[in-house]
């Protein structure tokens, strides 16, 4: 078999690539096709935000990126989806289960994964450090300095398009006397009722302890680092300018520019 030369991003294998799904296809039957809307926003530190590589009008779940070996994506990737398949079905219809915390492990690995493949949709901002893909490669769990948190999007009745906003950016900043270059990514995502937030800085520092605890600015609940287990749905259900806020949070802190779409879908900055 001929050797690619592109790498897998988990396994850095060089055999084949295949094509993977951004979302898998199994959370299409779940959601509404009609009137779909897929919005991607990616942003870096050089103050430009753009349209995403995934944004489109209908789905993203047909969008597929060529950036894994068929071992990974058919192996325990396609093992991961199953495990989290009874958890995110019922999250995206708006229904909380109990999460345990072997669930919250699923689903963040789950969006860890999630937000790798997602983040080379678009190589320019892509920043989170090969070991960390690597780590989820070999342990199936989440790397340190990462955070995930979950919580309620859309109206009762219609869920909010799918969303992404990206930042990716390399920050430096002074750490314990020395210059450090942080590999920042945040990334918001919504399937169905359900809104992903993921962040990472590596290394840890760039934060301060108060700073990552977003839970208390937002109706939100941390699933990695394990907080507590999850027993009841969040009340607080956001809408499109509540998905902005909680997307931009890190960004904002970090001073970097911020980018949404407006209700007519015009592209502005926020800040
Ligand atoms: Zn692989």
């Amino acid at each position: 078999m001929p050797e690619s030369k592109y790498k897998c991003i988990f396994c850095g294998s060089s055999k084949r690539l295949t094509k993977e799904h951004i979302l898998p296809k199994w959370l299409r039957n779940y959601l509404p096709v009609n009137d779909h809307r897929s919005r991607h926003v990616v942003s870096s530190l050089d103050g430009v935000g753009k349209r995403g590589k995934l944004e489109r009008p209908g789905t993203m779940f047909s969008q597929t990126l060529r950036i894994v070996c068929a071992d990974c994506n058919n192996g325990w990737m396609s093992l991961l989806q199953l495990k989290a398949k009874p958890i995110l079905s019922k999250l995206i219809k708006n229904e909380w289960p109990l999460l345990s915390q072997n669930d919250q492990a699923i689903m963040s690995t789950w969006a860890a994964m999630t937000t790798c493949v997602a983040e080379f949709s678009d190589q320019h901002t892509a920043t989170i450090p090969p070991d960390h893909r690597s780590f989820i490669f070999q342990t199936k769990s989440v790397p340190q300095d990462w955070f995930v948190w979950i919580g309620r999007i859309g109206k009762e009745s219609t869920p909010l398009f799918t969303h992404i906003n990206h930042f990716g950016a390399k920050i430096r900043d002074s750490l314990e006397g020395n210059e450090v270059d942080f590999a920042f990514q945040s990334t918001c995502f919504t399937i169905g009722h359900l809104l992903i937030m993921t962040m990472t800085s590596t290394p840890s520092g760039l934060f301060n302890e108060d700073s990552l605890k977003i839970e208390q600015l937002f109706e939100i609940f941390p699933i990695f680092p394990f907080k507590s287990i999850v027993v009841h749905m969040p009340d607080k259900v956001y809408d499109e300018d509540g998905f902005y806020e909680i997307s931009c949070v890190f960004a904002r802190m970090l001073g970097l520019s911020t980018f949404r779409f407006d209700k007519n879908g015009n592209y502005i900055k926020l800040t």
